[in-house]
């Protein structure tokens, strides 16, 4: 198989077979991002894709689920989307579905006709990292996109049946702006029906460039306390019927639940940490975090 660099996939899809069809990400500027800072963006050859389902169907012949590798699949063109997605269905004729993360960008330039198109092809179901619905804070981290856009493109995805998942970044706004984040992004996804919403928080790599930023004093991080007073404010506004992952690595207190019914137990579960832990001793835990 060829892979490039360190892969990265959504925890949901350990046990996806990972294809290679890109590497680095087309966008490549969010401030906080460090995953593909060393790997210029570029698409893979059919052939090297063909030859790497050819070894997978020798060893794996009953895939179900292909993962896309790289940091924005989705920015492929159609054709080449129909030309992969053709050539996993004859390699791995029972393959359901296959899932890559998508920039909003992505979805944009792309018509509804096609993601119906596609989605009939078997691709359905797409990780989007919306980071925040905060307006402010997507400008400042170079997102590319405003929270409207991205509600648009979400809906456009809804209209097609093609499924979504939203990556929302716990303490991206920085200190003191965890709670306007929170109803900004809460407020955001009330709009829409994401199959499911992964929440992380945020650990700052050296040499990207918001440590930089923090290094100057440009970029207060938010505390722990704020953190997990953000994600409360989160989960309290919170009204579309979805599943919550927040229980990604960089959360410090994981939960995961049911909206609306597990929203009680979750919130308990962040107020017992308010309760019973210190900040120092939520601190260590994200400062033992090198690398996501
Ligand atoms: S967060 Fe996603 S879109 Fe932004 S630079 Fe990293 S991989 Fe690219």
């Amino acid at each position: 198989m060829h892979y490039t660099g360190t892969i990265y996939r959504p925890p949901a899809e350990a046990k996806s077979l990972l294809l290679q069809v890109t590497a680095g990400c087309s966008h490549d500027h969010c401030t906080f991002c460090s995953m593909y800072k060393n790997i210029p963006f570029r698409i893979e050859p059919i052939e090297q894709i063909e030859e790497d389902l050819r070894e997978v169907r020798s060893v794996r012949p009953d895939e179900k689920r292909v993962y896309l590798v790289g940091g924005d699949p989705f920015v492929l063109s159609v054709d080449r989307l129909t030309i992969i997605a053709k050539k996993i269905k004859e390699y791995l004729p029972l393959c359901e579905t296959i899932s890559m993360y998508a920039r909003i960008t992505n979805i944009k330039t792309k018509t509804t006709e096609e993601l119906k198109a596609l989605r009939s092809l078997g691709i359905n179901h797409l990780y989007i990292g919306i980071e925040t619905g905060h307006n402010e804070t997507l400008t400042r981290i170079h997102k590319g996109t405003t929270a409207e856009e991205a509600v648009a493109q979400c809906k456009r995805l809804e209209e097609t049946g093609i499924a979504y998942h939203g990556i929302y970044l716990n303490g991206l706004a920085g200190q003191s702006k965890g709670e306007i984040s929170a109803l900004e992004t809460a407020k955001f996804f009330n709009q829409l029906k994401p199959k499911s919403i992964g929440i992380t928080s945020l650990v700052l790599i050296p040499g990207t460039d918001l440590y930089e930023q923090k290094l100057k004093g440009e970029f207060i991080e938010a505390t722990e306390f704020e953190r997990v007073q953000e994600l409360k404010h989160f989960i309290e506004h919170l009204e579309t019927n979805t599943k919550v992952f927040a229980n990604h690595v960089s959360m410090a207190t994981p939960v995961i639940g049911k909206i609306p019914e597990d929203r009680p137990k979750m919130l308990k579960v962040l107020q017992d940490t308010i309760d019973d832990f210190d900040e120092d001793e939520l601190r260590q835990y994200r400062d033992q975090l090198r690398q996501l």
